[in-house]
């Protein structure tokens, strides 16, 4: 089925050095019947924004989210359920965008994870800050060691699952909105799974491997049925979360950065982090014949380079360069959400104009759900910037996807025919 792709706006708050500043974003419910009014400390679904307009432009989305609202309450406002998605086995995607400074980071991953975030859900301030990435680590592997715990235990079924009593033993409490895994326990159904990361950085048009310490190795990417591969890049296999992060830190540590006049580790490149989950669930039928079920899915984090334009960055010579080349990605971006978000199927899509596009090809008009996360500082100093973040994400609202769940096309045919076997034998009788 056809799905927009869910737009939502983060305004974060404003920052020490900031002190002072008027804003010039409000965060509001735009529906007569709720009573929130206008605030920058809410989530709504609309922003009014003041920049050379006395009524000022007012723009609506799925979600907006104002300066007091917190990581773990916008990752399961609009992340958790594409996790969840994840694990019913669709891709997905969130595309951190916005000028820099503006919070892609702090919303993808937040200030660096402390390894006590992946053991126990003591609030302290470190904890909360921890980006929508890391949490949706966490989850993933609480619920597919649950899964494999309940389907694989041979066990009395209403016992508790050795994951049950992990939680306890160090006390992670899951968030209430968090979808329970439901296998039954059936003692013919084996259940496993592995997770593999890749993280690919793009510099101009330059891929970089970020799990790779190889500097030949080429990568070439490849469009496959509403999707794209990069085939070369490296794969890890993680068996937790924590591993994962060491895994992604290592790879961050990396990434190229280079000061520039509007902030001293701006992030010149576009980062892409990609989850690949794949679950097997093997049954075995009463003809003692074994049927295997392959879901692969994988989940996409993009924290694109700051969308400022290069003039207010004072960028000169290679820095100026590189700006124009890292804008061509943005620019080609802008070009194929407008030409998507036309309505109109007929209109060519410059997918193959940038490799920024052709590596998300599947999380525009693709095979995945995707959340665009526009990041836009509260200062009126960054008011022009904002505004334009706000019209890119704007245009983006009317882009239809076509998830589907994957199940390896082997498997399924196996499947079918010995359904069909099956009932063909059963014919006979
Ligand atoms: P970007 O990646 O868009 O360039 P960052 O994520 O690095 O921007 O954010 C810039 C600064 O603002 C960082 O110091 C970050 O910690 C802070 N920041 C961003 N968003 C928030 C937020 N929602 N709450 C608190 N601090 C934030
Ligand atoms: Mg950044």
């Amino acid at each position: 089925m056809a799905t927009n792709i869910q737009v939502a706006v983060r305004v974060r708050p404003f920052l020490p050095f900031e002190a002072g500043s008027k804003s010039c974003i409000d965060v509001f419910s735009s529906s007569p019947t709720s009573s929130s009014s206008s605030s920058s400390s809410h989530i709504g679904n609309a922003v009014k924004i003041h920049h050379h307009n006395k009524e000022g432009h007012t723009f609506t989305f799925d979600k907006c989210f104002g300066g007091s609202v917190s990581q773990v309450e916008l990752y399961e406002s609009v992340v958790v359920p594409l996790l969840n998605s994840c694990l019913e086995g669709y891709n997905a995607t969130t595309l951190a965008y916005g000028q820099t400074g503006a919070g892609k980071t702090y919303t993808t991953l937040g200030p660096a994870t402390s390894p006590d975030f992946f053991k126990n859900q003591k609030h302290t301030p470190e904890h909360d800050a921890v980006g929508i990435l890391p949490r949706a680590l966490r989850d993933l592997f609480h619920d597919l060691e649950q899964k494999r715990n309940s389907t694989n235990s041979n066990s009395n079924p209403a016992s508790e699952t050795e994951s049950d009593i992990l939680d306890e033993t160090i006390n992670i409490s899951k968030s209430p909105i968090r979808q329970q895994s439901s296998s039954t326990n059936n003692n013919n159904t084996r259940f496993e799974y592995q997770v593999k990361l890749q993280f690919l950085e793009l510099y101009g048009e330059e891929i970089r491997d970020l799990l790779s310490t190889s500097t030949t190795q080429k990568i070439v990417i490849r469009d496959s049925a509403g999707d794209s591969e990069a085939i070369g890049a490296t794969e890890v296999p993680v068996s937790s979360a924590q591993e994962a992060m060491v895994c992604l830190t290592r790879g961050m540590l990396r990434r190229v950065t280079g000061a520039t006049a509007m902030n001293a580790e701006s992030s010149r490149s576009h980062a892409i982090m990609c989850v690949m989950i794949e679950q097997i669930t093997r049954s075995e039928g009463e003809d003692g014949e074994e049927a295997v079920v392959v879901q692969r899915s994988k989940f996409n984090f993009v924290d694109l380079a700051g969308c400022e334009r290069a003039k207010r960055t004072h960028a000169k010579g290679q820095r100026l360069k590189e700006g124009i080349n890292i804008n061509k990605g943005l620019l080609v971006l802008g070009n194929v959400i407008s030409a998507l978000g036309s309505g109109d199927k007929s209109k060519f899509v410059p997918f193959r104009d940038s490799k920024l596009t052709r590596l998300l090809r599947g999380s525009l008009g693709g095979n995945h759900k995707t959340l665009m996360i526009a990041c836009a500082s509260p200062s009126h100093k960054n008011a022009e910037e904002s505004l334009n973040c706000l019209r890119y994400a704007n245009r983006a609202k009317n882009i239809q996807n076509m998830a589907t769940v994957n199940v390896d096309p082997h498997s399924k045919l196996v499947n079918a025919l010995r359904d069909q076997v099956e009932a063909l034998a059963g014919e006979l009788l």
